[in-house]
């Protein structure tokens, strides 16, 4: 592997977040490289070049930001050129190198995702492209007259982690990565396995033996990755694959991977595309290992600075409350971090010690956002609602809009406010949760139990009468 390429060194605390940043800061150096992309230390500033495949700052043990120089344009001009590219996403091609980054809803945002990657060594299904659903139904449900739904379960993977993967295994290739390897509760290894399978990299999987929904392991087995059941849960999983990548040569892309959170920022960037750059009041998110809270923050800092965007709207995370230590933290003035042992239906968001606690923060603070939690009745009832609109979705999704019930019930979103609420996977990640919550004896408040009849059209007539009033 590369060694450590030291570009140039941050002050103490400094966060910067771009190469332009950065030489302004360092003004007295002479003979910077020209480099478009470098990775900054968030909490000393250490910086390391683009292709250095560690995942943490060398010097203090920091997580690592990608900071990329500002694009050559700004504002209209560079709303224009990200519009034009979405007549390279019409589905009349054929998904394969090269067109299949130039249709991708995450590589379209390439500056601020990684512009150094031509479209031909892009690791791309493609992914994004995920639909923005109106559903009055479910506004009504949360108590909101203005609620879209972004759908990245629509994704390869059926989940959002499709985002950052792309990149990440785009960036295993770059480094000769011999294998790759995550911990993950689910999404992620699908994910992994999928792209890994695409870069044709040997990949590696931790995750939680008895812990993880049936449809996420299913994936990853048939997409081909390694798959270890550790005897443990997430938060030792993530532990032994940190403390063995380095060891093993092994390319670790969870999330604290920073090419990961580069890439989820396109989320953010799509939403805001589909509603033609005019940023929602509030955009609402599940929140677990806090990721892609940290990756939204990013991606509104971002399009604000480069004029994307008049005013960033503010974010809301949403914890389970079996597993809230960040929603615990903001109660407090987030005065000091808190760790919790995770327990909650929501699988994909049971996380007991979130590993992006900082960046979460800073994303909240800047978007003047709230975190809350929210029971695992309420997520399974917003669930439901989800489900029953013919949308549909994975429990841990379903929390986002179970936030915005709670926010909007005691008054902190306004009932008139336009609000979007992030649903991460797809409503077959999880069938048992489905099966279990519409079981013919289930006390849940929207269940839709299976009905058992004779094999007589009397009897079908009767469910048919009742299904559509009859008297
Ligand atoms: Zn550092």
């Amino acid at each position: 592997m590369p060694a450590a390429r030291r570009v140039f060194s941050g002050r103490s605390g400094q966060i910067l977040s771009d190469v332009s940043d950065v030489v302004r800061v360092h003004a007295g150096i002479s003979n910077l490289p020209s480099v478009p992309t470098i990775q900054v230390c968030d909490d000393c500033g250490h910086s390391l070049g683009e292709l250095d495949p560690r995942l943490a700052c060398p010097d203090c043990g920091g997580l690592l930001s990608l900071a990329h120089d500002a694009p050559d344009v700004r504002g209209d001009a560079l709303r224009a050129r990200l519009d034009a590219r979405l007549d390279d996403a019409r589905p009349n091609y054929v998904a394969g190198g090269a067109t299949a980054a130039r249709a991708s809803g995450g590589w379209r945002f390439r500056e601020r995702i990684l512009p150094s990657v031509d479209d031909a060594a892009a690791v791309s299904q493609p992914e994004g492209n995920t639909p923005l659903f109106a559903r009055e139904r479910v506004a009504r449900w949360a108590g909101v007259s203005s609620l879209l739904l972004k759908h990245d379960g629509h994704n390869p993977s059926g989940s959002f982690k499709d985002r950052g993967m792309t990149v990440a295994l785009t960036q295993a290739k770059r480094v000769g990565a011999r294998a790759v390897a995550c911990a993950s509760t689910g999404n992620t290894s699908a994910s992994l396995a999928a792209y890994a399978s695409l870069a044709g990299i040997p990949a590696l999987v931790f995750v939680p033996a008895s812990q993880v929904a049936l449809g996420k392991l299913a994936q990853t087995l048939g997409y081909g990755a390694r798959t270890l059941l550790v005897r443990g849960d997430f938060d030792d999983c993530l532990r032994l694959v940190r403390d063995g990548a380095e060891r093993l040569g092994i390319y670790l892309v969870n999330s604290v991977n920073p090419f990961r959170i580069a890439g989820q920022q396109s989320c953010v960037l799509e939403i805001l595309q589909q509603l033609a750059w005019d940023a929602p009041d509030w955009i609402a998110l599940p929140a677990g290992n806090l990721g892609n809270t940290s990756a939204f923050g990013a991606a509104l800092r971002a399009a604000k600075s480069l004029g994307l965007i008049d005013r960033v709207p503010r974010l809301l995370a949403v914890q389970a409350a079996g597993a809230a230590p960040f929603a615990q933290g903001f109660r407090e003035g987030f005065t000091e971090r808190r760790r919790v042992k995770a327990d909650t239906v929501a699988t994909a968001i049971k996380i007991g010690d979130p590993a992006s606690w900082d960046r979460a923060r800073r994303a909240i603070a800047e978007s003047d956002g709230v975190v809350t939690d929210v029971r695992d009745a309420d997520i399974l009832e917003a669930k439901a609602a989800i489900d029953a609109a013919g949308v549909g979705c994975e429990p841990a999704s379903a929390a986002s809009v179970a936030g915005v019930r709670r926010m909007v019930a005691e008054g902190v979103i306004d009932r008139d406010a336009r609000v979007v609420a992030l649903l991460t996977g797809h409503v077959l990640k999880d069938p048992g949760a489905l099966v279990e919550y519409h079981a013919p004896d289930s006390p849940r408040p929207l269940a839709n139990a299976p009905i058992e009849v004779d094999a007589s059209l009397d009897d079908i007539a009767r469910v048919v009468d009742r299904l559509t009033g009859a008297p």
